[in-house]
């Protein structure tokens, strides 16, 4: 009928999203026949020669199986389904060509290249990088400054994922700012919509006194896999992995879908002595829940192999009919952890070793601000300094400055951090009262408060259309009333969220703080639910909500009685 044509036209061109056609009540069979093909041609995927199917139609067998049992594929399935999102590019140019910005489900399908439209926080595309571990070298730092000063806002922010986002870039710019990183050797392929996110480790890796195992070698490798493995692209749902090294600083790798926590066996044990990776599956702060310890022992050069096969069992099974259920949490729930890891073994070449956590050394102790200041490496006589970036942004002069520092005084190596900030490794200790005097001197900061070193926030509603509140200036309001007030001798982490997806972990801060609108007579103004108690590792623990709907001009106060009550109440003054 001429009013589906019209509705599948309006589609195709963008002006209709996928929900609304599937409201609409086009079925993807009806769908597929306007598209012109016929039932057989989507129904099987294309043999190989051996008569045999390739990993890159593991996905689109699994949304075959939805349709076969009559469920409803979510309106994005469908439309990854129609074409695939890495296919897009000559859209991403035409786009360009013409100044637009995507419109439908195109707005999900340019976030495989690393373009993400935020309207209507802001009418441009944020670009948001690949940094395997979080590291990137100063050459690549000043050219990521250079083009977020030619295409973007002239800033960079520093992301909860030891990765880069650059800002305010023009519809027509898009694919050069893609271009040009590929250019300075980042990327930025599938670092958003359904995909697996920055791989993270520990910043501190190679460097850390205290550390098991280097963790690099495991991020870069995990990087490179994923990038060159296309049937990695056909997840129901974005994907978290993070190797923590047993380091000082915190990889918080039971926050992500597979955590890899380097362990030591000790000698008379059922396995041999050394260095091992726990497995942990299933971490998503944002739902309240950590990844939990499989039982199970990795030799490190099982890593690769094992994240792989956890992977493609969850491409196969994950849920392709509810967004909300569609992570491998909720797969693990359905079928439980020992029916999923025994399903992984049938793609590995032997069963995996079971060992209890109990018989393992206990992780080193965790630094829980050991990313800030200045910090002894395992290299006599080397120290690295961690910079503060309160709540992650940096002008491009400033990311100059340090590129500058790290080259001079350091071995031009920089390391993001999940907790939104960076170091400069290698620095040699007659070198550190220089190093300190220049990161001052551009307006950053070496060593931080209680307070303004655990401060965490997400893009907020300055970024971000799904924040209620504008986190990262109330952030900084929260840092500049309880710097002249509060004395602690402890560290405090206050993690600031703008909405229920959680970026920053509110769920994990010691304080926690979701955004909310909050009614005040007649109108609705920012504001936060809090949340008190969170942690992560062996203090790990889900926040719980205290108050509700606390405006965020009273937020600042609320913090400050908070800790000061914490002061003078705690069991123990340590
Ligand atoms: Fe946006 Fe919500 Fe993530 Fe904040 S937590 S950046 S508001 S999606």
């Amino acid at each position: 009928p001429n009013e589906f044509l019209d509705d599948q036209k309006q589609y195709l061109q963008g002006f209709m999203s996928g929900a609304q056609f599937a409201r609409a009540g086009r079925g993807l069979a009806t769908f597929e026949q306007v598209l012109g093909l016929s039932k057989a041609a989507t129904s099987t995927p294309t043999p190989k020669p051996d008569g045999t199917t390739g990993p890159e139609e593991l996905h689109w067998n699994a949304q075959r199986r939805v349709i076969d049992e009559g469920k409803t594929l979510t309106p994005q399935e469908q439309a990854k389904r129609v074409r695939h999102p890495l296919d897009m590019w000559d859209d991403l140019a035409r786009h360009a060509a013409e100044s637009r910005f995507p419109r439908g489900d195109d707005v999900l399908a340019f976030k495989y290249h690393g373009l993400f439209y935020v309207s209507p926080a802001q009418n441009a595309y944020m670009c948001r990088l690949r940094l395997a571990g979080g590291f990137v070298d100063s050459h690549q730092f000043r050219g990521i400054a250079r083009i977020a000063d030619d295409w973007g806002g002239g800033y960079a922010d520093a992301t909860t994922r030891a990765n880069l986002q650059i800002r305010e870039i023009k519809a027509a710019d898009g694919p050069k700012v893609v271009t040009a990183l590929e250019d300075l050797g980042v990327v930025t392929r599938g670092s958003g919509a359904d995909n697996i996110r920055n791989v993270t480790g520990s910043p501190t890796a190679g460097i850390d006194p205290s550390e098991l195992i280097d963790t690099r070698p495991f991020c870069r490798e995990m990087h490179h896999y994923i990038l060159h493995n296309r049937w990695l692209y056909g997840l129901p749902r974005k994907f978290n992995i993070a190797f923590d090294g047993g380091g000082a600083v915190s990889a918080l790798e039971d926050t992500n879908d597979i955590g890899f926590t380097a362990v030591r066996v000790g000698e008379g044990q059922a396995a041999p002595a050394g260095v091992y990776f726990r497995l942990m599956l299933g971490g998503i702060s944002g739902h309240r829940d950590f990844a939990l310890d499989e039982g199970v022992l990795l030799t490190p050069d099982q890593c690769i192999p094992v994240a792989a096969a956890i992977l493609r069992v969850f491409i196969e099974h994950g849920d392709r009919t509810d967004r909300k259920k569609a992570r491998l949490k909720y797969l693990l729930d359905r079928w439980g952890h020992e029916k999923f890891v025994e399903t992984v073994e049938t793609l590995l070449p032997s069963r995996l070793t079971r060992f209890p956590l109990e018989q393992c050394q206990p992780r080193p102790a965790v630094d829980k601000h050991g990313h800030i200041g200045v910090h002894a490496q395992k290299q006599p006589g080397r120290f690295y300094v961690g910079v503060v970036l309160t709540v992650g942004r940096m002008t491009t002069d400033q990311m100059r400055g340090l590129a500058a520092i790290a080259d001079r005084y350091g071995s031009g190596t920089i390391r993001l951090t999940v907790w939104q900030n960076l170091l400069i490794s290698d620095v040699a200790e007659a070198d550190l009262p220089a190093v300190r005097s220049a990161i001052e001197d551009l307006g950053l900061g070496w060593k931080a408060g209680p307070v303004r070193g655990g401060l965490i926030a997400c893009t907020g509603n300055a970024g971000c259309r799904f924040a209620a509140s504008d986190t990262k200036s109330h952030a900084l309001a929260i840092a500049d009333h309880l710097d002249p007030r509060i004395t602690m001798n402890q560290p405090v982490n206050i993690h600031l969220t703008g909405c229920p997806n959680s970026c920053a972990q509110h769920y994990i801060g010691d304080i926690g703080l979701l955004g909310a609108g909050v009614e005040v007579g007649d109108d609705v103004v920012e504001g936060y639910h809090v949340f008190l108690g969170g942690g992560y590792g062996d203090e790990r623990g889900v926040g719980r909500e205290v108050l509700r709907s606390v405006p965020a001009t009273d937020v600042p106060m609320v913090v400050e009685r908070l800790l000061q009550t914490y002061q003078e109440r705690r069991s123990s003054p340590d």
